[in-house]
């Protein structure tokens, strides 16, 4: 099983998990064009309806006939995938893609919930958000309010909430996903990420 990025941040999400056989999308919140130059995808699955997800959908469907799926426990050729609740301000779902190895991701939630803790504990290869740097955040350009959304149980997981959730993983690829421009940098995140878990992680940033 193979995972990479198109684009992870808080401006655009779109990630690839592939078997031999099949390849899987997940959001799409990128160029279309670009993903179907290099990929031909089998499914899309999307986290939820927030645009840096889903901004290329409409122009993705015209170019791919693909099923697209949200929220579904579903098989994809020799794929069964299983959902799971994200905590968000809207409804949301993470995704366990089942090969010869376990590849979940989980990316826009407040917290992680017993359910998502699960997912993360059992995952071979976890792609999971580390959204912001909580002291960053605090001196970050935003009005108070929206600050309040970022850190409230239905915002973002900052560096410090996912390196506690990443204590017991025993993935062999972790990659941090939607860093925040404003308020999170690769180098704070992955160090702060690795100090808390213990655990040694890659960032995803484009
Ligand atoms: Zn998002």
């Amino acid at each position: 099983m193979e995972v990479k990025a198109f684009a992870s941040s808080s401006k655009g999400n779109c990630y690839l998990i592939s078997s031999d056989n099949t390849n899987i999308l997940v959001d799409i919140g990128y160029s279309p064009t670009k993903v179907l130059k290099e990929v031909k995808p089998d499914a899309l699955l999307i986290t939820h309806y927030h645009q840096d997800h889903i901004s290329g959908l409409e122009v993705f469907k015209k170019h791919c006939d693909c099923p697209i799926y949200f929220g579904e426990n579903i098989r994809i050729g020799d794929l069964p995938i299983f959902t799971f609740e994200a905590s968000h301000d809207t409804e949301a779902y993470g995704y366990t893609v089942v090969g010869d190895e376990r590849v979940t991701v989980m990316l826009d939630s407040g917290e992680v919930t017993p359910e998502m803790q699960v997912e993360i504990d059992r995952a071979d290869k976890l792609i999971i958000e580390s959204n912001y740097d909580e002291r960053l955040l605090d001196f970050a350009p935003y009005s108070e309010e929206l600050k309040d959304r970022i850190r409230s149980d239905t915002g973002h997981l900052s560096n410090q909430q996912t390196g506690e959730a990443l204590k017991t993983c025993k993935a062999k690829e972790i990659y941090l996903a939607h860093l925040s421009e404003e308020s999170n940098t690769t180098a704070y995140a992955k160090q702060t990420v690795e100090r808390i878990s213990g655990k040694s992680v890659e960032v995803f940033r484009r």
